[in-house]
């Protein structure tokens, strides 16, 4: 018999269930109790929903992060915190979250966040200092065990291992992060000596091993799993997220019991594991993709697969690629749609594993009707007119290179850029949008809901854009934007205006803690069935005399804030993206609009793990901005914006991108992360954002006279702008106004050095 089991399961509930419920915790609308009396019947529904697997994963349960749940398994809490009160589950989000002064004495400030490898959700990076120690901390894992336990599953808890715990954590004070393990192993083994009380297999997570890992990483695996051998419970050790190459041969030797492989990643790695792998390892193979929202084809997989169950027979386990943290919860509360039995959330893709298990285990014709469906489904999908649209597919193959190129070089077109603006020495401008007040969103969700007409919407959002020029213009800003008052989301914006992309209504994803998001699901080819904010910003335009910025999202962006297919490679569809926005660019262009932001907010966000992997990467991203961009006369100045600066491995392909202006966040660093522009020479405008706009804070203007200082050291003054380090939509209006006021102050200064 093949053994079919789960990575892990979303947590946060098929409604979005705990997030409300640990809101309503922190606004004290709801006591502990309570709160856990909710995580207990979502752990029971997502039981359920996998019961059909041979193995129940506990330990994926999370309040806010798994990486952080790990931090206090290990009793490993960042120093700052140690001191402060409150139970467990308490400090436990004050790591999250941080402590204001009114919660105690002076603000602790939060755990800081960061990707967790290439995904979209963000874990609580584990701090490590002189003073770090590690005590287990077991009691909330072996509840949940046994809670699991009680309701009959059969339990395979999860966790992370140390190795990959310590490579994502940050050593505060630089010293080496291995330094760690000594301390870190004996407390897992402690751990798994008593998961051994409890089960037979624990799942260890060691995602290290798809990424490039240096020999000092190499050995510090082969040294934890010696000394984690003979615990009394047996080790299936995954990887996941990738390919293993040169981490195989290492991967199959260490002492552990089983090695889950992802196989939508790595498939060309099956033959040589199975060579490789000693023969009383079980094999797990990760066989429906963890990251994405189709059905899988079970016919083709069988096909594949079927060779290799005879082989491995017993020794093969059968799961999704990875934790299904990343996809919905569950497709049966989506309304019917064209593209929605082409669909698979984590609660379907259960059943299509539970249908492969059985099919492999009884012969195919024991779900012989569920295979017949599954092929229609997928050749309904293969040979829709909605995926593949011919006009689409030409107008891809007349693509030419001289697209992707202004017509002149920057500096001619800085010329005749300056001489049209006229702008003076240190340019302020915003990033594009200004707060989304309760107004406006109330209006949108009237919209939305058909309760307000198209006319009267319309009506609305101009008071909007008007009420922001009038600000702007009292605030002597040099270059307007008109607020995006009419968007709730950069991406779901132009989603909801292409075609080839549909919405769902519960497709949340965990982003971090409470926070989800709904990706957009790019289903066929990509086109633009008419402009889509050109009224918008010609409005704006025609209220004043300053230039106003057009505001778009780029196509890398709105690529990797989606599901994207996975019928044609990411290239062609960012390709598809790039051009429809093109389209949009000419067409503000032709409105008369003559500077345009398009913001690429997520294009460092889609590197590969491998670095070897970048370079492709980054060759096809960036000619597909290039391609949406590059179209304007000289005249017309193009904009980007990115939501960091951590370039200095991707600086060479920013510069190639040819943005006349480039504005990025800087401020939080200090302007240190300029300090890349010391050795590169980076040909255009730049606005480094002079003040963080996470924060509520009025940033003064001696402040932000100091940092433009430091970026003048680097940048040349007439290639430098002034302006915020992102969008101002999460801020009120009355900070809006002071923070901008003092930031004009600060540029007027300026010039006057
Ligand atoms: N133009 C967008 C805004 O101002 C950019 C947002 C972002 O970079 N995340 O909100
Ligand atoms: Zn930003």
């Amino acid at each position: 018999m093949i053994t079919t089991h789960n990575l892990g399961f979303p947590r946060i509930g098929d409604q979005r269930q705990l997030k409300f419920a640990t809101e309503q915790y922190w606004r004290n609308e709801i006591n502990q109790d309570e709160l856990q009396q909710i995580a207990t019947e979502l752990r029971q529904q997502h039981w359920n929903k996998q019961k059909s697997c041979d193995y129940q994963a506990v330990g994926d349960f999370s309040f806010y992060d798994q990486v952080l749940d790990t931090s206090f398994l290990l009793g490993h809490i960042p120093t700052r915190f140690k001191k402060t009160d409150g139970n467990d589950l308490d400090r436990y989000f004050s790591v999250a979250r941080g402590k204001s002064a009114e919660q105690c004495c002076h603000n602790v400030h939060a755990g800081e966040m960061t990707k967790w490898f290439d995904t979209n959700y963000h874990y609580i990076v584990p701090e490590l200092d002189s003073e770090t120690t590690f005590k287990l901390n077991s009691a909330a894992l072996i509840a949940q065990i046994k809670e699991a336990q009680a309701l009959g599953h059969q339990v395979k808890p999860v966790i992370i291992g140390p190795v990959t715990y310590l490579y994502l954590a940050k050593s505060k004070d630089n010293s080496s992060k291995l330094a760690f393990l000594d301390a870190l192993l004996p407390i897992y083994s402690q751990l798994l000596s008593e998961l051994g009380e409890y089960v037979e297999w624990v799942q260890i997570d060691e995602p290290i091993l798809v990424t490039e890992c240096d020999q000092t990483w190499q050995h510090a695996l082969n040294k934890s799993y010696y000394q984690l051998q003979n615990k009394g419970v047996k080790i299936l050790l995954a990887s996941y997220f990738g390919r293993l190459e040169s981490n195989l041969q290492l991967a199959c030797d260490l002492p552990v019991d089983g090695f889950h492989l992802d196989t939508i990643n790595a498939k060309h790695e099956i033959n040589q594991l199975i060579d490789w792998l000693p023969q009383h390892k079980i094999i797990s193979l990760g066989i429906i993709d963890g990251r994405n929202i189709w059905k899988t084809d079970l016919n083709a997989t069988l096909d594949w697969l079927e060779p290799i169950a005879n082989r491995l027979q017993e020794r093969l386990w059968l799961a999704p690629s990875c934790s299904l943290l990343h996809v919905p919860v569950d497709l049966t509360l989506e309304p019917d749609s064209k593209i929605k039995p082409w669909l698979a959330f984590a609660t379907q893709k259960i059943i299509e594993l539970e249908l492969i298990g059985k099919a492999l285990n009884q012969g195919r014709d024991s779900v012989q009707s569920a295979l017949a469906q599954n092929k229609q489904d997928l050749l309904a999908r293969q040979n829709s007119d909605e995926v593949h649209q011919a006009a689409v597919q030409t107008r891809l193959k007349s693509v030419y290179s001289a697209m992707a190129e202004r017509q002149s070089n920057y500096s001619v077109r800085a010329e005749q850029q300056r001489q049209q603006f006229n702008l003076p020495l240190y340019p302020t401008t915003t990033i594009g949008s200004f707060p989304q007040t309760p107004e406006i969103r109330k209006n949108r969700k009237a919209y939305k809901e058909g309760r307000l007409s198209d006319a009267d919407y319309q009506v609305a959002m101009q008071a909007e854009i008007k009420k922001a020029i009038e600000i702007q213009e009292q605030l002597e800003l040099d270059v307007f934007v008109h607020g995006e008052a009419e968007r709730n989301d950069m991406v779901e914006y132009f989603s909801a205006h292409l075609k080839g992309y549909a919405s769902s209504q519960y497709g949340w994803v965990q982003s971090y803690g409470s926070r989800c998001v709904k990706p957009p699901i790019i289903y066929g080819d990509i086109s633009r069935p008419e402009a889509m904010t050109v009224s918008w910003i010609k409005y704006a335009q025609s209220l004043t005399n300053k230039p106003m910025k057009g505001m778009l999202t780029g196509p890398v962006t709105m690529l990797n804030w989606s599901f994207v297919r996975d019928d044609q490679p990411l290239k062609t569809t960012c390709l598809q993206l790039a051009l429809a926005i093109r389209d949009e660019v000419l067409d503000l262009e032709k409105a008369g609009i003559k500077m345009i932001q398009i913001d690429e907010a997520a294009l460092r966000e889609g590197l590969p793990l491998r670095h070897a992997d970048w370079q492709a990467y980054l060759d096809w991203a960036i000619e597909s901005f290039k391609i949406c961009a590059n179209g304007v006369a000289d005249s017309t100045q193009i904009h980007t914006h990115m939501c960091y600066s951590e370039f200095n491995d991707i600086i060479s392909a920013i510069a190639d991108m040819d943005a006349d202006v480039i504005t990025i966040e800087t401020s939080r660093s200090d302007m240190e992360l300029l300090d890349i522009f010391n050795d590169f020479d980076y040909p255009n405008e730049i606005g480094p954002g002079v003040y963080d706009i996470h924060s509520p804070n009025i940033p003064s203007i001696e402040e932000m006279v100091a940092l433009m200082k430091k970026a003048a050291l680097r940048i040349p003054p007439q290639r430098l702008w002034v302006n915020p380090d992102c969008g101002l939509k999460t801020r009120q209006w009355d900070e809006v106004q002071q923070a901008i006021q003092n930031m004009v102050k600060a540029s007027q200064q300026l010039r006057e050095i």
